[in-house]
């Protein structure tokens, strides 16, 4: 199977392409039809697997589709440290480069005002650390999640270790009910599988 074979649309086959990708790697290949489906996801995946772009493409083919009319934030993805942030939030930017899609980056030790300022732009997506979002849906008030349709719990094992238990339940809480979300982790410990059942439903468990 290539990229070609997926169904995607040409901006993001195109950047597949500038970016040399070919062939999808196996958890893309699983992910991106199901999650293009609408489907709640439930990944055991490494860093290294591909799993940015496995989540990454299905939620732009969505929002190529979306209500112009409409200025919000349509997508957050929670990661448990700034530099994973970033990593997510530049290859997202890349996938994205041949659409009008924006994605920022809300992470701590960068200004808070400047990100708020950011934020009230309304970006497609927003790429955040728990404790900056929280921060931000709490004082700034420059984002809102109401009209949120995906949520990625992106390394959910690690969340937890940093203890952003919490904090996940809060987002969680102000978001609707009907998103999609997908969740991935390098490992299904009992306490990721809680996560996973209070924020999934009826998931497909893939495996990279
Ligand atoms: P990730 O697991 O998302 O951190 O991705 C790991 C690395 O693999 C990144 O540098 C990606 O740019 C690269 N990558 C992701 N998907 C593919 C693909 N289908 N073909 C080649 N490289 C890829």
């Amino acid at each position: 199977k290539s990229f070609a074979d997926l169904g995607l649309s040409r901006p993001l086959a195109k950047a597949c392409q500038v970016l040399g990708y070919t062939n999808p790697t196996p958890i893309q290949a699983a992910c991106i039809p199901l999650a293009m489906a609408g489907r709640d996801i439930c990944g055991s995946a490494v860093t290294g697997s591909g799993k940015t772009a496995a989540f990454g493409l299905p939620i732009l083919e969505r929002l190529l589709f979306r209500d112009k009319r409409v200025a919000a934030t349509y997508v957050l993805v929670l990661t448990p440290v700034r530099e994973l942030a970033v990593q997510v939030h530049s290859m997202i930017t890349k996938l994205a480069q041949f659409t009008d899609i924006q994605a920022a980056l809300v992470v701590g030790g960068l200004s808070l005002q400047a990100q708020a300022t950011v934020l009230r732009t309304n970006p497609e997506i927003v790429v955040a650390t728990p404790g900056r979002m929280i921060d931000h849906l709490r004082n700034t008030q420059s984002v809102g999640l109401e009209d949120l349709t995906v949520l990625v719990l992106d390394e959910a094992d690690r969340l937890l270790e940093m203890g952003f238990a919490e904090e996940i339940r809060e987002v969680v809480k102000q978001t609707p009910s009907q998103r999609q979300t997908m969740l991935f982790s390098a490992t299904m410990t009992e306490e990721v599988k809680r996560l996973a059942d209070l924020s999934l439903r009826q998931p497909v468990r893939l495996a990279a």
